[in-house]
């Protein structure tokens, strides 16, 4: 079994103790390549550097969360376009709206976030735009209005760590885009409308992600006692989406590893 995890925030702080050990565990659970999260000033360089340390097993994305979009300057803006010049930067995100919990102002979120689909118009290439690394929650309205404003201009585009409503679901595959489901799907509870959901994600738009070191799937039998979440229970993940799409394991994984291939331009 091959998988592709394509958010995992390897650069994050509680990975320096063990960063390569975690590695190592990935690539015996079948993981054959990640997508390194970088969702802020500081970390985007990180993931840039541990992609650079690792060519053709990881890659990284470039962008500011929204948590972080005050610090969206226009300085910060020319850092994540060198940071796009490199080959190993493979997406442009993660970026969007979250009006779940505020961090920042919401006008500072739409402007970082209209601000990045500008790099990732401006990056294409024969007309088609850099895949973006979306991240919405609780601000569905908003984020199509801006996403709109880009009609026409932007390249593939994967809506991660999708917990949303059928409406918010629908929308996004209406526009073709992409759907990372994360193992929030792994909650009995949390995850159940999730589980109905999945069924209706054609193949070629259904991705995974362990979102490490958060949202540690709950089917991981024992729980580790620090909580944190690592590649390596990816497998968790695509064992309950298989599951829940009533298909076999083997099929789930690979086809959810050529999507990303496909997506991110990994060949
Ligand atoms: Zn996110």
């Amino acid at each position: 079994m091959e998988l592709i995890d394509i958010g995992a925030n390897l650069s994050h702080d509680s990975f320096d103790i063990d960063r390569d050990a975690v590695l190592q565990r990935a690539r015996e659970a079948g993981v054959v390549q990640m997508m390194v999260t970088g969702a802020s000033r500081e970390h985007s360089p990180k993931a840039l550097a541990l992609a650079q340390a690792h060519p053709g097993f990881l890659f990284a994305t470039a962008g500011v969360h929204p948590h972080h979009a005050s610090e969206y300057t226009a300085e910060c803006d020319a850092e994540m376009r060198t940071l796009h010049a490199h080959p190993e930067v493979a997406a442009v995100g993660e970026c969007g709206l979250d009006y779940f919990r505020d961090l920042s102002p919401r006008p500072a979120q739409r402007r970082a976030f209209e601000l990045q689909l500008r790099i990732a118009a401006d990056l294409a290439v024969d007309g088609v735009g850099k895949p973006l690394f979306l991240h919405q929650r609780d601000a569905h309205v908003d984020f199509m209005g801006v996403m709109k404003e880009f009609d026409g201009k932007l390249g593939p585009a994967v809506v991660h760590c999708f917990t949303g409503s059928r409406t918010e679901l629908f929308d996004y595959l209406d526009q073709d885009w992409h759907i990372g489901i994360t193992g929030w799907l792994c909650d009995e509870r949390r995850g159940a409308h999730l589980r109905e959901l999945v069924p209706h994600i054609p193949a070629d738009r259904l991705m995974i992600e362990t979102d490490s070191p958060y949202l540690l799937p709950r089917t991981v039998k024992p729980q580790p006692s620090h909580r944190r979440n690592e590649p390596m229970y990816l497998a968790h993940i695509v064992e309950e989406l298989a599951r829940d799409r009533g298909e076999d394991v083997a099929a789930t994984a690979a086809s959810t590893t050529a999507t990303a291939r496909a997506f991110f331009r990994l060949d």
